[in-house]
Order: structure tokens, then sequence, then C-alpha cells
């Protein structure tokens, strides 16, 4: 017996379903990963952006809290939710400087002076653009500060 013809379960639409391998493989080549929305005036119940007939209360993940935006669960595909977020990080999450994830970096105050006891914002992964240039969000260590800062800045500042 080959591989492809065992018989394995996939959650279809929230149901286990019995199927051959090849199958399996056959649909989540052709699964549609849902891109991050915003979560504002959302269906707090039966809401999901993983299956076609959620029931239960609606589940939320962020990559941008500033920005409201992030990924809608319901209660059963809470786990693929978490998955498709964390990889969507891992693929987009910080723009070009993606490497000072979770280091000290320095940045420049309006004022001009450099600091150097700040990280690339822990609650806001999204990339911005404003005339082409790409910014993030930045948060200064132990306190609720936040700046928006020019990802060239950033390299500049804090060369690898
Ligand atoms: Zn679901």
């Amino acid at each position: 017996m080959s591989l492809d013809s065992m018989i394995v379960t996939h959650v279809v639409d929230g149901v286990p379903v019995n199927m051959t391998l090849a199958q399996k493989n056959e649909m989540i080549r052709n699964q549609i990963v849902p891109e991050p929305i915003r979560l504002v005036m959302i269906k707090t119940r039966d809401n999901c952006q993983f299956c076609r007939n959620p029931h239960g209360d609606t589940q939320v993940s962020y990559i941008s809290f500033s920005c409201h935006m992030g990924f809608i669960s319901c209660p059963d595909c809470y786990d693929q939710m978490i998955e498709t977020r964390n990889k969507w990080i891992d693929d987009f999450g910080y723009g070009s400087v993606k490497h000072l994830a979770g280091k000290d970096i320095k940045i420049r105050r309006s004022s001009g002076q450099i600091e150097d006891d700040w990280t690339l914002n822990p609650d806001d992964f999204m990339v911005f653009y404003d005339g082409g240039q790409e910014i993030v969000s930045c948060k200064k260590k132990g306190v609720d500060v936040i700046k928006n800062v020019f990802v060239s800045e950033l390299i500049e500042l804090n060369p690898m």
C-alpha cells in the first residue's frame, strides 16, 4: 500500500473527515490562507476566516494592536489561527528590519537625541508606508511610549 492511499483524518469546515493522504495534501495545497483583516465592527459569534460553518464566540489574534489588524476564528479553528498569525509574522513582520526583533535598538527622538533603550514594538508587527518609505512601530523599554520610525533611519542607527 502506498503512503498516498493511506487513510487519514482532515478537519473540513470544523468536521473531521476520513480521506486518503493524497486527497488531504491536495486540499491543503488548494487552501487559501487568510490575510489579516481590520478587527473593528466584527460579529462576535459564529465568525471565522478558517471554516465555512463557524459556531461559538469569535476569537481574535492581533498582528497590529494600534491598527486593530489581525485574524478572526471560531473556537474550533483557534490553533490554526495562531499558527497562521505566527507564520504571517515570520514571513512579513517588521519588513526589512526583522533582524532587529527582540534586540535593544537605538532610535532618534524628535528632539534629535539618540536613545538606546528601545525595541521593535512587540504588539505591532505591521509595516506602514509613507511616501514609499517603510515605517515600523518601536517601543521604549519598560514604559508605554510608542514611536513610528522610518526603517531607513533604524538601519542607519543600528548597523548589522
Ligand atoms: Zn472556524
